[in-house]
């Protein structure tokens, strides 16, 4: 169970313990649109009990930031309780989710995680409607514009703009409570891009919701953004200096934690043309 906290006038953002992850409610005259679904369908069906204890309407949409679990496992839960309303995804993330989702149950049925269970039972609820770079969602009285911003956490990442009230979700492009994850599916060169676009969808009075903590400002993007140009920079660099991609994590200082960048290492030197790289030479 978590509180919807009213982020800007009739959006609201509940923060779960699992993955200390955010959920999101935008309301408008056609109903509620619910932006992630958290992680299974037990784990979304508390979600629609705290939807509903806000008391605000009936969702009549869903959207997926990106395709991975704790984003989109939930969404058979918002099946169950509102029938087939639309999940909006970008095109990469449904066909990521569609060919990563079993892996992601091989992960759990090997491991004792205590939400292994759940995850197992979780029926994936595949994205309906797809795009490849813009789609409006029309509320009525307000609309949503979701935007894909280009490759970074994923393939296939969406942001959700309300421009009447200058906010913007930012899934896990942006992360508040943890360093950026970059996971093997990750896009390190193309991330720092991908962060330009956004910055360019906000102002210096917008409210950025994270995919994982707190909302944050521009200037925290803008930030990010840097920390991110920096690990990608720093690969390049390793990579044409002939750093063998073994040794590359502890050759450089980076902005973030190490042993959290070894995916970025390993993704960057498989990404960048060969021109840019010299031979191992250590
Ligand atoms: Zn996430």
């Amino acid at each position: 169970m978590a509180d919807f906290t009213e982020v800007a006038h009739r959006v609201w953002v509940a923060r779960y313990e699992w993955f200390d992850a955010n959920v999101t409610v935008v309301a408008g005259d056609r109903g509620l649109v619910v932006v992630d679904t958290h992680g299974s369908t037990t784990a979304g069906r508390a979600v629609v009990d705290d939807v509903r204890r806000l008391g605000v309407g009936e969702v009549t949409a869903v959207v997926n930031t990106h395709w991975h679990f704790d984003h989109t496992f939930g969404n058979e839960a918002f099946r169950e309780a509102y029938g087939a309303l639309p999940v909006h995804a970008h095109e990469e993330a449904l066909a990521e989710l569609a060919s990563g989702a079993a892996r992601v149950r091989e992960r759990y049925a090997a491991s004792d995680d205590p939400h292994r269970d759940d995850v197992l039972a979780t029926n994936v609820v595949l994205p309906t409607d797809t795009f490849s770079s813009v789609r409006v969602l029309d509320l009525g009285d307000r609309t949503l514009e979701l935007v894909h911003p280009g490759r970074g956490h994923t393939a296939g990442d969406l942001v959700v703009r309300v421009p009447d009230v200058d906010l913007l979700l930012a899934g896990d492009l942006v992360e508040q409570s943890a360093a950026p994850s970059y996971g093997p599916d990750s896009w390190p060169f193309e991330w720092p891009l991908a962060l330009d676009v956004v910055l360019s969808l906000t102002t210096s009075r917008s409210v950025v919701v994270p995919g994982h903590g707190a909302p944050v400002d521009r200037e925290f993007v803008e930030q990010q953004r840097a920390e991110v140009g920096i690990v990608a920079e720093t690969i390049r660099d390793l990579a044409g200096r002939g750093v063998a991609v073994t040794g590359a994590l502890a050759a450089a200082e980076w902005p973030f934690p190490a042993e959290g960048l070894a995916n970025a290492v390993t993704r960057g030197y498989e990404q960048l043309p060969r021109s840019q790289k010299r031979l191992p030479l250590v």
